[in-house]
């Protein structure tokens, strides 16, 4: 029997993965606009990064990290998000010490143990971005203002920008509290896992998608009423700016995410288009996060996309890929001149396909309509003693006789 791949993992193939290149270059595009460099980071860490950096209530680290043991009986764990691993290069490489400030992205694969379902897998993509040494909110509101940007480029109206704040250290212990006790006389609706963690993380219960929790969390009270002083002003600010950029947005009182590092504001990029996989991007801000794994009190705020979930908003735009040229060639002679031309035109810079295996003329031409080339150029052996041949554009159904090199068949395709 054939081997078959992994449960939860997918292979991404060509027809399918113009679409991820496409998403590639536009968020490097973008990015690069907002002064971000790509940093790129290992699959596997140490297994202590993850969990001091998550946090060891959270689903990530409860179930579904990827973790062994390594033949040299190291804990190791391959990495189910990006940011630990980029505050861990950041501060192994002391990049604070010539300027607090970077402004990263990355892209790559991620791993978690969930149940796959569509836009849920196992082996899953991020495309992510993290800005350090930045406190103020105008910080906040540019990330979150070049990931609509982003979306906007990929000429998508859905997802949409939701936030939130998770206040800080100093005010969240008071709604947390506030929390539990609203909780309190509905524990028994809550599911196992949230039960158990109602003393260790009462805020995960918000975030649960079983419906016992959701029903069981209406009407809870919101951070945001709890906020203190100078996490309010951070909120306000980072609004007060959101609306001098222009950026759109909705406030989510409910949201809070599945990493315990998050401080003050914290956003989704949300879908209505993806069943329970309706979060697209989500980050926020984790103040705390960079001190905690054993560097300076830096602050940052990034954000992670699911780029499987990017790709199934864009399902319905056409990717496939055009070659410039099909050369069909009639004859052994026809077929080594189609073979010469196609190699100096593709080092000039043009796509061209040729029949290798010189079939008939009607097979040649099946293979250019499925190719869809933007010219076909046809060479038998009158074209030979001539010297020339009917260079077909395919869109416009014009055709123009040209001489057989690549400089006036390049010219040919460019109108001259
Ligand atoms: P969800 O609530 O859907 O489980 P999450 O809160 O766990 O998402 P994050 O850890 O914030 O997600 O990761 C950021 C993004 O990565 C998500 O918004 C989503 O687009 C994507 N993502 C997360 N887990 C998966 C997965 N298992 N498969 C595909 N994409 C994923
Ligand atoms: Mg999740």
């Amino acid at each position: 029997m054939a081997i078959t791949g992994i449960k939860g993992f997918n292979d991404i193939l060509p027809g399918e993965v113009e679409k991820w290149q496409y998403i590639e270059a536009t968020a490097r595009r973008v990015f690069e606009l907002y002064g971000l460099s790509e940093i790129r980071i290992p699959i596997l860490e140490k297994t202590e990064l993850f969990c001091r950096s998550i946090g060891d209530a959270t689903d990530i680290v409860e179930k579904e990290m990827y973790s062994f043991v390594d033949k040299g009986e190291n804990k190791v764990t391959m990495r189910p998000e990006g940011t630990a691993s980029v505050m861990r290069a950041y501060v192994e490489h002391k990049m604070h010490a010539l300027d607090p400030v970077a402004r990263l992205y990355y892209m790559g694969p991620m791993f978690r143990y969930e149940r796959p379902q569509k836009g849920r897998y196992r082996q899953f993509h991020q495309i992510g971005a993290e800005i350090t040494g930045v406190a103020a909110p105008s910080v906040d509101a540019q990330v979150l203002t070049m990931l609509t940007h982003f979306f906007n480029e990929l000429g998508l109206t859905e997802p949409s920008l939701q936030i939130n704040s998770l206040g800080c250290p100093c005010c969240r212990p008071l709604y947390r509290d506030a929390l539990k006790k609203f909780l309190l006389d509905r524990i028994d609706s809550l599911c196992e896992d949230c039960k158990r963690r109602y003393e260790s993380n009462p805020l995960r219960a918000l975030d649960c998608k079983s419906a016992g929790c959701q029903e069981a969390t209406q009407g809870a009270p919101s951070m945001l009423d709890y906020l203190c002083g100078e996490c309010s002003a951070h909120f306000d600010q980072t609004r007060k700016y959101l609306e001098l950029a222009d950026t759109p947005y909705a406030i989510n009182k409910r949201m809070v995410r599945g990493l315990d590092y998050y401080t003050r504001t914290t956003f989704e990029m949300v879908t209505t288009l993806l069943g329970a996989q309706s979060a697209v991007a989500a980050g926020g801000r984790y103040d705390g996060l960079i001190a905690e794994i054993g560097g300076p009190q830096i602050p940052g705020i990034g954000f992670a996309m699911g780029v499987e979930r990017v790709a199934l908003l864009l399902a319905e735009k056409e990717f496939s890929r055009r070659p410039d040229l099909f050369i069909a060639a009639m004859g052994e002679e026809a077929h080594a001149e189609a073979f010469r031309l196609m190699s100096a035109l593709q080092r000039g810079g043009a796509a061209v396909e040729i029949d290798y295996e010189g079939k008939s003329l009607k097979s040649q031409m099946r293979r250019a309509d499925k190719f869809n080339s933007r010219f076909t150029l046809i060479i038998g052996g009158d074209e030979l003693s001539r010297g020339t041949a009917p260079l077909k554009n395919m869109d416009g159904g014009t055709q123009s006789e040209v001489p057989l090199d690549a400089e006036s068949i390049r010219a040919g395709m460019n109108g001259k």
